[in-house]
């Protein structure tokens, strides 16, 4: 019997994990592929409280660390339903069920497609949602990045550096990320900004040559590239607990700052909850938080 159960280590989980720790609480983090959660993907983090220069990655391995460093259980099992009845909770994986007094839900997102016909057929040759991983192999190659929220811009930014062109893609002419990194984007003679239009076909023989764009007006060019990196959003993980927990229309848990599901004893941090800013700091925030909520309700 464990106090506290995490699903997910992102973030919000590791932050929950290190808080539940230090009120001594015993802790198991389930993590269904590898610790640290989108953040891994972003080459610079630039806007969180006194870490102004460090990459995603050694972010997502210090607070890790820092978990472990404080006695959290992680095991890398997917959690794949909970079982909640009036006296506990158990977390069930492929391996194992692990009972517990609180479930902290913290399973952030997963990526969105484009939806396009060859889209997963071409994933790995020219299609990639990770400009960090890939980024490497498109040196001096023409590439597109689709999409207007922070990710997609800071991607643009990233491949600047390595990339020949850079067609930034995005279908409105406003961009939901941050303006600070527009106007870096607007410094480069290689990033070209195709603003209210889409991505409507990728054209490949065995790697993707080129993709179709459409415009809001209705016309099309295509446009020679070896590399798109897709950064359209993401999809919350919440599926497997829609029976425990309410989710809203888009499938995000239904939760406030208190991070109190609608089940006693279930909390939810991070990117899979409703909220209005989703940001590295407000996952961490989240975590802490719901924590402390755990905390409370097993005192209770
Ligand atoms: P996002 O903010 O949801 O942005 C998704 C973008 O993709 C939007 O611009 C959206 O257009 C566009 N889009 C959605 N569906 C599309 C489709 N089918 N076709 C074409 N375009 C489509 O997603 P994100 O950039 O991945 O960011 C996710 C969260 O993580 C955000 O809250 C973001 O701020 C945060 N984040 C933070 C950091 C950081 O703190 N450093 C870094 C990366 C991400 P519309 O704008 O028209 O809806």
């Amino acid at each position: 019997m464990y106090d506290i159960v995490i699903i997910g280590a992102g973030p919000a989980g590791l932050t929950a994990a290190i808080h539940a720790r230090r009120a001594e609480k015993s802790v198991l983090v389930l993590e269904a592929s590898s610790y640290g959660g989108q953040i891994i993907n972003t080459p610079v983090i630039e806007n969180y409280p006194a870490a102004a220069d460090i990459s995603g990655f050694d972010f997502a391995q210090s607070i890790y660390n820092q978990a472990v460093k404080l006695g959290a259980e992680i095991k890398f099992e997917k959690a794949i339903r909970i079982e909640n009845t009036e006296y506990d909770k158990s977390v069930v994986t492929p391996k194992g069920s692990y009972k517990c007094k609180a479930v902290i839900i913290a399973t952030g997102s997963l990526n969105r497609k484009l939806g396009l016909d060859n889209e997963d057929n071409l994933a790995g040759r020219g299609v990639s949602y990770c400009a960090t991983c890939d980024g490497a192999f498109y040196k001096n190659k023409p590439v597109a990045v689709v999409g207007g929220g922070n990710t997609a811009l800071e991607d643009a930014l990233y491949l600047a550096d390595i990339a020949q062109t850079v067609y930034l893609i995005h279908r409105r002419d406003t961009f939901r990320g941050e303006e600070a990194t527009v106007s870096k984007l607007k410094q480069r003679d290689n990033v070209k900004f195709i603003l209210n239009s889409t991505v409507t076909k990728l054209n490949a023989e065995k790697r993707l040559k080129s993709i179709e764009v459409t415009s809001t007006d209705g016309s099309t060019q295509t446009i020679e590239v070896n590399g798109l990196f897709t950064a359209i959003g993401r999809i919350p993980e919440n599926q497997s607990f829609a029976d425990v927990v309410s989710l809203d229309k888009d499938g995000y848990i239904i939760a406030d700052e208190t991070c109190k599901t609608n089940a006693k004893g279930i909390f939810t941090a991070g990117d899979n909850r409703t909220k209005s800013v989703r940001q590295l700091v407000t996952a961490a925030s989240d975590g802490a938080i719901a924590a402390t909520e755990a905390i409370k309700y097993i005192a209770e």
